[in-house]
């Protein structure tokens, strides 16, 4: 089912958008968690890790070379970030399409 992610895709509702390939979108969390606070998204809605299927092996190299690029971009390669992904009720998703969070500018804390 489409998501709000996917009506971002689409430009139907706003975003700011910092990164873009066939593949993949990237734009800022409207609620940032850090400084720096990046989604990542595949175009193709797959709802969660669980869905992830053999086809969309290339589609999750291509948001992970996404993140290396937009850390390198915005200057957090070096000193670091942090990669999330939430699964699920017990993982805290509240968005069902997949996406990374990139999460850097400053320290981060403990994991949980
Ligand atoms: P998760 O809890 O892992 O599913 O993360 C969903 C994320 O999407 C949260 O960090 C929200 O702040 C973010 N989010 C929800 N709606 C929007 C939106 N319209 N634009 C940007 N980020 C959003």
């Amino acid at each position: 089912m489409a998501t709000i992610f996917t009506k971002i895709i689409n430009r139907e509702i706003p975003a700011t958008i910092v990164y873009e390939t066939d593949t993949v979108l990237a734009f800022k969390d409207i609620a940032p968690a850090a400084p720096i606070h990046i989604l990542v998204v595949p175009k193709k809605e797959i709802p969660t890790i669980n869905d992830i299927t053999p086809e969309d092996k290339n589609i999750i190299g291509d948001m992970y070379l996404a993140i290396a690029h937009i850390a390198k971009e915005l200057g957090i390669a070096e000193q670091g970030y942090r990669v999330i992904t939430n699964c699920n009720e017990y993982g805290g998703q509240e968005v069902f399409h997949l996406h990374f969070h990139l999460l850097g500018g400053k320290k981060m804390g403990a994991l949980v």
